[in-house]
This record gives structure tokens, sequence and C-alpha cells, in this order.
């Protein structure tokens, strides 16, 4: 089959080419990819600059297709189902965290796209835990999302206890951001994005999808929109998803008294200064929020299930598998805000 492989670390080497099919053996579930979406990991991968990418590997996490084989201990899931699944291939299942499912935090964990064959090929196969079948009205290609999606409702339902009414604030509208965003209106939230100028078109897209507010740092104050906004009390909630200081400073500012802030995006660097004065006089809580749990992928697939989020709708381009390299040129010029590569093309 043809898969994309990163075949070594460091920056690219990156090749388009044929590798076996892989085989459902045990509890495995092979499935025909329909999409794979481009994540941020998968950026740094291509750089060489995540180190949890054991090459050589087939990348790709973010996915969705129709099984077409099934291993003998394999359940549930029947050959012809539309599925994703989650990127959990192998934990060690006797930690503290894989004993309460916190599977992001297990540190023995194995993940799909990183140590073992991923999404960006014809085919894969996931053990069964994984999988997830799909509700008939949950198209493929907003299905592919739903790992970035789990990500915000883990974010937002799990970590931030958005209520309706909660006034949040997102610093960046990149798929992340958007997401968060979209579980965040779910819940009936009003919800301010804030970016730069470079987000022109991404927070069209933010709109389009029901934010309420959209702030461009660069021309507009967002501390005195938000001071209007809430009669100088602050957001409940902040959801920092773009890896910048800065932004998580501001939002460590905007906040209220007792509010949250969620930190979601990654620091270039480990050390950063945080304005802890804010943490400490506010008594704000300022929790991480690393990717998604089972949890996470069982709430995700409601919120498809009932519409009530459209990941579909933040797919600005869509390539071939073989194009690979236009859908991570795109991500990496920070051009849109969701690439996906059609593995298998006329699937949905
Ligand atoms: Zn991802
Ligand atoms: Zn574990």
């Amino acid at each position: 089959m043809k898969a994309v492989v990163k075949t070594a670390s460091g920056y690219d080497n990156m090749i388009y080419t044929e590798i076996p099919e892989p085989e459902a053996v045990g509890d495995l579930v092979k499935i025909k990819i329909a999409y794979s979406g481009v994540c941020g990991t998968d950026l740094h991968a291509f750089k060489g600059t995540y180190s949890s990418t054991k090459p050589p590997v087939v990348l790709g996490h973010e996915f969705s297709g129709i099984v077409v084989a099934v291993g003998p201990d394999v359940k549930n899931v029947k050959v012809g189902d539309r599925v994703t699944s989650e990127t959990t291939f192998k934990t060690c299942g006797i930690c503290p965290s894989c004993l309460s499912k916190d599977y992001n935090l297990c540190g023995n964990r194995q993940g799909i796209g990183t140590q073992i064959n991923g999404s960006m090929a014809e085919y894969l196969v996931s053990r069964e835990e994984s999988v997830h079948i799909l509700p008939d009205n949950v198209s493929l290609l907003s299905a592919s999302l739903t790992e970035p999606l789990a990500c915000g409702v883990h974010a937002v339902i799990e970590k931030g206890d958005v209520k309706k009414g909660d006034v949040v604030c997102i610093f960046g509208a990149g798929a992340i951001g958007q997401m968060v965003a979209q579980v965040a209106k779910s819940l009936k939230a009003t919800v301010i994005v804030a970016g730069l100028s470079t987000d022109a078109e991404r927070f069209a897209i933010a709109k389009a999808n029901g934010a309420d507010i959209v702030v461009n740092q660069e021309k507009e104050d967002l501390s005195e929109i938000v001071k209007e906004l809430t009669n100088g009390v602050g957001v409940d909630i902040s959801f920092e998803c773009s890896g910048s200081v800065a932004a998580a400073n501001k939002a460590l500012e905007i906040t209220r008294r007792k509010g949250k802030v969620v930190q979601m995006g990654v620091f270039a660097d480990a050390k950063v200064p945080i304005r802890a004065d804010y943490i400490l006089h506010k008594e704000i809580v300022y929790v991480g929020s690393r990717s998604q749990k089972p949890s996470s992928w069982v709430t995700s697939i409601h919120l498809l299930k009932e519409g009530l989020v459209v990941p579909e709708k933040i797919v600005t381009l869509i390539t071939d598998l073989k194009d690979w390299r236009d859908a991570f040129n795109a991500s990496l010029n920070g051009e849109g805000v969701k690439a996906v590569i059609c593995c298998n093309p006329g699937m949905d």
C-alpha cells in the first residue's frame, strides 16, 4: 500500500512510498483510511523537533475510515463499520493513569502516528478498545477530526468545566482554538476568539461557526473589550491554544478572580516567565490540558451525532495522499485552518 513515511529523525526525511499492508491480528481492527488530518504534531515530526516520533513510522493520527478486516479477538466492531479511532495503541495498563483510563498521562503509552504506523496511508490497524463506530449522520470528513475535537472536549468540559452563560476567551484561531470554540458554543457559552492580523481567514471561519466576538490584538484592545463585555469583572475561563507566552499572560490578566486558565498550547521553551502574581492574587486556577482520553471521545461522538459541532467546517484544504507535501506546506505556512489528506478517494 502507499504511505507517507518518516524514514529517519531530523528535518524532513519523509517519503511517499510502498509498504506492506498491516494485518488484523489479535484485537486489531484494519481500517481503510478515508481522511487523515495534518496536525501540529505532524509538522513537528516533519521538522524533527518532536521527540516522541520514532522513525521509521507512518505519520498521521487524526483519521476516519471503514473497517475491512478484524482480528479473531475483536468482539463488537465489524467489517463495513464506519469508524474513527483514538490514537492510543498500547498502554502499560498498570500505572495509576491507565487504571483511571487517563491514557493521555501514561508514561509508557504507544501512540498511532508517533511510535506505531499512522493514518497517512491507505490502511492502518488500531486496537478494538480505541475504535469508535460513527453515527450514520456524521461525515467521514468531520469524523477524521474527532481527535482534535476530543482535545477540545477534554479542555472545555473535562478541564475547564465551562457552563452555559460563561464568557470564555480563546487565544489562537488554529484548529485547536476552533475546536475549543465549537465545543464552548455547544454549551451556550459566550465565545471570544483572540488572535493577530495573520488570523483574518481564521477569524472569519470562527465567526461563521458561532464565535461571538473575534479580536485582532494588533488592532484592538482585548482588555478593554473584555472589561466592557463583563462589566469590569473579566472572563470566566480562558484557553491558551497558541503556545505564546504573551497570550498566556494576557489570559491571566483578563480572567476574573477565581476564574480558570487552561493551557493547551506548547511553549517553545520549557521554562517561561508567567505572571504568577495574577494566579496568586486572583486565585486563578491555571491548569494544563494534554491531548484527550477515552471519556473525551465518547462526548465528542455525542456532539458529532447531535450536530452540535461540525469539524469539517474548519477544513480549508484537501489533498490526495501522493500530494501530502502540499498539505504539509500549507500547514507549515499557516495557510487556512486545517489541511486534510484524502487517503482513498471516493469513500464519503
Ligand atoms: Zn492531532
Ligand atoms: Zn500506564
